[in-house]
């Protein structure tokens, strides 16, 4: 029910880089990374270690943890 969006670190290795970008924008800013500066390489990533709470936070979105 927040309506402030959780914003997801996205980390590149090669330009040794980290980003918070919303939740909603994360597989819009990779690609366009990654498309623009790397070839189309997936280089840029979620920050290792969120990917998971990622789901947990994109389930949590949906209301699929309802009745936890
Ligand atoms: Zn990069």
């Amino acid at each position: 029910m927040s309506s402030e969006e959780p914003t997801v670190p996205i980390v590149c290795t090669d330009c040794e880089t980290e980003t918070r970008v919303p939740l909603s924008d994360v597989a819009d800013a990779l690609s366009r990374h990654n498309e623009g500066t790397h070839d189309g390489e997936e280089v840029a990533e979620v920050a290792p270690g969120l990917k998971d709470r990622l789901a947990d936070l994109v389930a949590d979105d949906l209301g699929l943890l309802d009745g936890e």
